[in-house]
């Protein structure tokens, strides 16, 4: 099994958000776009990317955050510390009016002087989409250098656009790869079809996109009780993980991934395989929220 380190991607950048924001913030350059606005839950990681690519950029930043102020804790503390400005929507309005919200936002960006663009929800859009396919170039010299053939690409999916961008660019960059994503949050056919979306839209825009058929393969076993929340075994395996290879997983997301992905290789769900490579998206902070179950999982021996 071999991990692709995209938690290696930066320091306050770290994990796959900054492949994708890499083209966001190319589109903002090319469009004079000055300021950014996105979404996302109070810990999003893909917020605090943004917060600190605004601030290198010398841009305002807005954060559109789903739920009630947390603790001084993780990636809403380093939000803060990257100068963002933070809305905080109560949950059950932001999942109906997000997109009146965003645009309520934007609004008070333009009057102020600013072109802001608004970048959606873990920066998975039409654009954002091209992060990971370029990524599949990189994996694919990766695989020539290592003598790796067919590998079975797994990852953790949220916003789906890792997924819909791996699916799509082990394709185009001829990767001969299966990819198979652990869903954290919604189920798969959400994912399949979000996918499936992304890629057509994409397509809809760039039409140097090829005309290929996606296969996207999403497993929903293992989200337990919803996003955001792991259990011990996910909390358990992140120590193990920790202690025996000195590799860090986060339990929103690579914690869960890395947990499924086990458990299915020990139901022989991988015994075709010769190859895995886990890409590894980042999420440290998100270990910080979670510091009590983790802690009791240090514990046991
Ligand atoms: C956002 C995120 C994911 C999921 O990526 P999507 O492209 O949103 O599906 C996985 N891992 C980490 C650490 C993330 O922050």
């Amino acid at each position: 099994m071999w991990i692709k380190r995209d938690d290696l991607t930066g320091t306050v950048l770290t994990g796959n958000k900054v492949r994708k924001l890499e083209f966001l913030v190319g589109h903002a350059l090319d469009y004079e776009y000055d300021a950014l606005i996105t979404c996302g839950g109070v810990h999003s990681n893909h917020c605090r990317a943004t917060a600190f690519v605004a601030a290198q950029m010398g841009w305002p930043c807005e954060l559109v955050l789903r739920g009630d102020e947390p603790g001084p804790v993780g990636n809403h503390l380093l939000d803060q510390l990257a100068g963002a400005e933070l809305t905080h929507i109560e949950a059950a309005l932001y999942s109906q009016s997000l997109e009146s919200i965003l645009e309520q936002r934007a609004e008070r960006w333009r009057a102020r002087g600013h072109k802001p663009l608004v970048i959606p929800t873990g920066g998975s859009d039409a654009i954002g989409l091209w992060g990971y396919i370029a990524a599949c170039e990189e994996l694919t010299d990766d695989c020539a250098s290592l003598g790796i053939s067919s590998p079975v690409i797994v990852s953790a999916t949220g916003s789906g656009g890792t997924q819909a961008g791996l699916t799509a660019g082990s394709i185009i960059h001829n990767l001969r790869a299966q990819v198979r994503a652990y869903a954290v949050c919604d189920d798969r056919h959400y994912f399949n079809h979000k996918v499936r979306t992304d890629y057509a839209l994409a397509r809809s825009l760039y039409p140097q996109l090829p005309d290929i058929a996606l296969a996207p393969d999403t497993c929903d076993d293992y989200i337990g009780a919803g996003y955001g929340l792991a259990n011990d075994a996910v909390y358990q395996g992140i120590a193990e993980l920790a202690r025996l290879e000195g590799i860090l997983l986060d339990p929103v997301y690579t914690g869960k991934a890395f947990f499924g992905l086990t458990a299915d290789l020990q139901a022989g769900v991988y015994s075709e395989a010769s190859d895995i490579i886990f890409v590894h998206t980042g999420g440290i902070f998100g270990i910080f929220p979670h510091a009590d179950g983790l802690r009791g999982a240090s514990q046991l021996r």
